[in-house]
């Protein structure tokens, strides 16, 4: 891997200050930081070739039509899919969530049907499915987590019935960090053929995400969360599941054939596409990806993992601080609260010594209500993150603590 000064030169806003600190970005969870290859490709794409996409036979329209689906064929091979047609834009990982339930519940899904879901997921994962099991008079059933904020497999199998048409669930939580056991719900569920959606929200960025060896019928994730800009994301479909749903919106490009009477959709990508799609987005996260492939992914873990361990290490020494969510196997993300010392306070104090992290209830209120605390302080690491950042957070607690002995 490149040294760690070379990686955070790749990423222009690194360098600046906030209150005449250093910026250090622990927020990384909520988005990531975009290197110059990305922004420079975004703006490149304005400044050399811009045509919207599948609609001119002119030369703009060609070379963006042609990075366009280029790029998907990039998310195509870095998510290990087995074909391009699988590979669909949309906005982001709560687009793509909600392109699955709708279309989903309006294909397969009856009354009194069953939809899983667990209690660890961000609310991205957990409304879209209420909306459609309010439309379609099915009920939500929810696995339960332990304190340790693992999701309890044994009653995950409990709750497999006849009537469960579809389980949807995180591959790591945004708000405890940990990494669920994905391919063996996503075994234990296609034993009883019920197909699965993972949300790849918060694993994307990680490690290898390889749709094949998961075996996951659905996989969701945002652009932005993986070094990319936003208004971007994907929406990993299997072939045989993505041509039997109904598209999820109409409008121009996803269309064959359009009378007053009847109208005929495109096939796979493109009935997925209505209208003008964020075809920049698309390009710009593939050199997203393309940065990642270039630093490694293996590498990127491993680093991680080093700053995820020496991060608890150093925060678990603080006194006051219990930390939520202690799972075997985490992302690199440690929520926290101070004794006595309300979340916002700690957040909105580390913020004036240019610390960013996450305060509140991180869009995952049922694990907060798990816990019976209404939000933590969230500390998400990437690997631009260096363990001297770490120290000085930890000296910034010490800080927030001394002011409120006060
Ligand atoms: N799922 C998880 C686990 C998340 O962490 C997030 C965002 O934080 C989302 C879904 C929603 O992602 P987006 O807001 O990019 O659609």
């Amino acid at each position: 891997m490149k040294d760690i000064s070379e990686i955070r030169s790749d990423f222009p806003i690194l360098g600046r200050q906030v209150y005449g600190k250093p910026l250090i970005y622990f927020d990384n969870g909520a988005t990531t930081q975009k290197p110059k290859c990305v922004i420079d490709t975004y703006s490149r794409i304005f400044t050399e070739f811009n045509g919207n996409v599948h609609r001119g036979v002119h030369a703009m329209s060609d070379l963006t039509s042609e990075a366009y689906e280029n790029a998907r064929e990039k998310v195509r091979s870095f998510i290990n899919a087995t074909k391009k047609e699988e590979i669909i834009f949309t906005s982001g990982t709560t687009d793509s969530i909600n392109c699955v339930a709708f279309s989903f519940g309006e294909r397969f899904v009856k009354p009194g049907d069953e939809i899983i879901i667990s209690e660890l997921e961000h609310h991205s994962n957990i409304v879209p499915w209420q909306m459609m099991c309010q439309r379609k008079g099915a009920v939500l059933k929810i696995i339960p987590i332990d304190d340790n904020g693992e999701i309890c497999f044994d009653e995950f199998l409990k709750l497999l019935t006849p009537r469960t048409r579809l389980v949807a669930i995180s591959q790591a939580s945004n708000s405890l960090g940990t990494v669920v056991p994905v391919k063996k719900i996503t075994d234990a569920a296609h034993s009883e053929n019920i197909p699965v959606l993972v949300d790849g929200a918060q694993g994307i960025q990680h490690g290898i995400v390889d749709v094949q060896e998961l075996q996951c019928d659905f996989y969701a994730f945002s652009g932005h969360k993986i070094y990319g800009p936003t208004g971007i994301g994907v929406l990993y479909g299997k072939e045989e599941w993505m041509n039997e749903l109904p598209p999820y919106r109409g409008g121009g490009d996803m269309v064959e054939k359009v009378t007053f009477e009847k109208t005929t959709y495109q096939n796979l990508p493109y009935k997925f596409e209505a209208g003008t799609v964020n075809y920049a987005g698309a390009i710009a996260m593939a050199e997203a990806l393309d940065y990642v492939l270039g630093l490694g992914r293996e590498d990127i873990a491993e680093r991680e993992k080093t700053l995820l361990d020496y991060a608890t290490r150093q925060l678990i020494s603080v006194k006051g601080l219990k930390i939520y969510g202690n799972a075997e196997n985490k992302i690199p993300v440690v929520s926290f609260l101070l004794d006595g010392i309300h979340q916002y306070d700690t957040g909105i104090i580390l913020d004036k010594m240019g610390i960013a992290v996450r305060t509140g209830t991180h869009c995952a209120q049922p694990v907060m209500d798990h816990f019976g605390i209404d939000g933590t302080v969230r500390v998400s690491m990437s690997f631009y993150n260096t363990f001297s950042e770490i120290d000085t957070l930890v000296e910034g607690l010490g800080k927030v603590i001394a002011m409120f002995k006060k």
